[in-house]
């Protein structure tokens, strides 16, 4: 089983950074783990986030975001949201699906008395 991280939406604040002050250093980024086996690729249902400020080259913690800060968060969380990646099934389930289909149809059929 291997995982896959999507970066679901980034975006760049114009607010002032806690640390350093400027105003044009911060970006979100919204990520998506995804597992992914034989059968399916199954996305992680929680979306990860992280504000870093290029300028003083910082993580900034929630702990230290202001109201406005906040506000922009929300704001970009609903779009990352509508980015998010749902649960695929891949080609080989469904091939599964057809074999087991096949081998039961001619079970079936050799049960089946000739007459
Ligand atoms: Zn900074």
């Amino acid at each position: 089983m291997s995982s896959k991280i999507h970066s679901l939406h980034t975006a760049r604040l114009k607010n002032n950074c806690p640390t350093c002050f400027g105003t044009d250093g911060m970006e979100f980024t919204f990520t998506q783990t995804e597992k992914e086996t034989l059968f399916f690729k199954k996305p992680a249902t929680k979306i990860d986030n992280r504000l870093y400020c290029h300028t003083c080259k910082n993580d900034i913690y929630p702990v230290s975001w202001t109201e406005d800060i906040e506000r922009v968060f929300d704001y970009n969380k609903k779009i990352a949201e509508t980015n998010k990646q749902y649960l695929k099934v891949k080609p080989l389930f469904y091939i599964l699906v057809i074999v087991a289909i096949v081998l039961v149809a001619a079970i079936v059929y050799l049960l089946i008395p000739t007459v």
